[in-house]
């Protein structure tokens, strides 16, 4: 199948993208990196009267660059996977991403996807809104009425929603900067590299001796958003990572993960998978070779 006919528009400023967005209203649709918008174009999924092409605004630094701010990392949406995959400061402030991103697809579309599309498109199988999550980042959305700031635990409502309101871009996000004594370690299963996943873990704490604190663990592929699973955090918080604390966090994720089967794996099967990811993240952060 091909796409329907649409109008096509290159704003040279946010402003333009802005006048854009308010003269279409719903018929207007981003325009990013393209590696989703023009799959579910060509299987007319979505049918835009105009799409507004907004990579002619990369020269703007509210929507582009990794960058140091005040304490955070900051990656504008227009940024490419490729380039969060191969930025040192990605890698030193947030290896949690750094270990995440060489999942995303394949390196053709990891060299024109943007973080932006993937946050926006909010699957919930895509890695980087399960990292976002864990991380407890801060999303930044753009409008014409100015900047507002949503956490990335508020952002994603259900399957491919989200807080956006119309008229609303994404333009960066801040992650916390990897504090000393932290770890990090992101694992997923797919049936193919490059693959959407069927489960994977965003797991992130403190450890100090052997003990586990300030517990993080976000899944991907276990629900219609990313599923932070509160439960199993407060089994593992304060405790020293063993057998049993390993099984006792596995056991809650029953309770708080809520995946549907697909073609392939039934939802007990997903929940097996990821019980068996939590205990590889646990046993890597805790031995700290992640
Ligand atoms: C074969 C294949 C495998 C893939 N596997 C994975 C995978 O394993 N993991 C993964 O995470 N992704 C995967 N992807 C998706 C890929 O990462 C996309 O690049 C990404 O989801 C969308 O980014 P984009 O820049 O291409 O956005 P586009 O396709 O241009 O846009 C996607 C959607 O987001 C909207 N949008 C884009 N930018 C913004 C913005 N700044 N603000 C608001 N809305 C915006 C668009 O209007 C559109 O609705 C795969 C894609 C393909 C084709």
């Amino acid at each position: 199948m091909k796409a329907p006919a649409f109008d096509y528009a290159k704003p040279a400023s946010l402003a333009a993208a802005f006048d854009l967005l308010e003269r279409h209203g719903d018929e207007a649709k981003l325009l990013a990196g393209g590696q989703t918008l023009m799959a579910t174009l060509n299987m007319r999924l979505s049918q835009p009267g105009i799409l507004v092409d907004i990579t002619g605004l990369s020269g703007d630094k509210s929507l582009s660059g990794i960058r140091l701010e005040d304490g955070k990392l900051v990656i504008g949406a227009l940024t490419k996977h490729r380039e969060i995959e191969r930025s040192p400061l990605v890698a030193e402030h947030v290896p949690l991403l750094a270990q995440a991103v060489p999942h995303v697809a394949h390196i053709a579309i990891r060299n024109s996807g943007t973080f932006g599309g993937s946050i926006a498109f909010a699957d919930p199988a895509a890695e980087y809104p399960v990292c976002a999550v864990a991380l407890d980042a801060t999303l930044v959305l753009v409008s014409r009425k100015g900047e507002r700031k949503v956490p990335a635990r508020q952002f994603f409502k259900a399957l491919y929603e989200t807080d956006l309101k119309p008229g609303e871009l994404v333009a960066r996000a801040e992650f916390p900067i990897q504090a000393p004594g932290y770890r990090s370690v992101f694992l997923e299963l797919a049936r193919r590299h490059g693959d959407y996943a069927i489960t994977g873990v965003a797991a992130h704490a403190k450890v100090v001796g052997g003990v586990l604190s300030d517990v993080r663990l976000a899944y991907l592929g276990m629900g219609g958003i990313p599923m932070l699973a509160r439960r199993a955090m407060a089994e593992l918080e304060g405790k020293p990572y063993s057998a049993d604390t390993v099984s006792a966090a596995q056991g809650a994720l029953a309770g708080e993960l809520d995946p549907t089967a697909d073609l392939y794996s039934t939802a007990a099967t997903k929940l097996h998978l990821a019980r068996v990811l939590t205990g590889r993240a646990l046993a890597a952060l805790a031995g700290g070779t992640a």
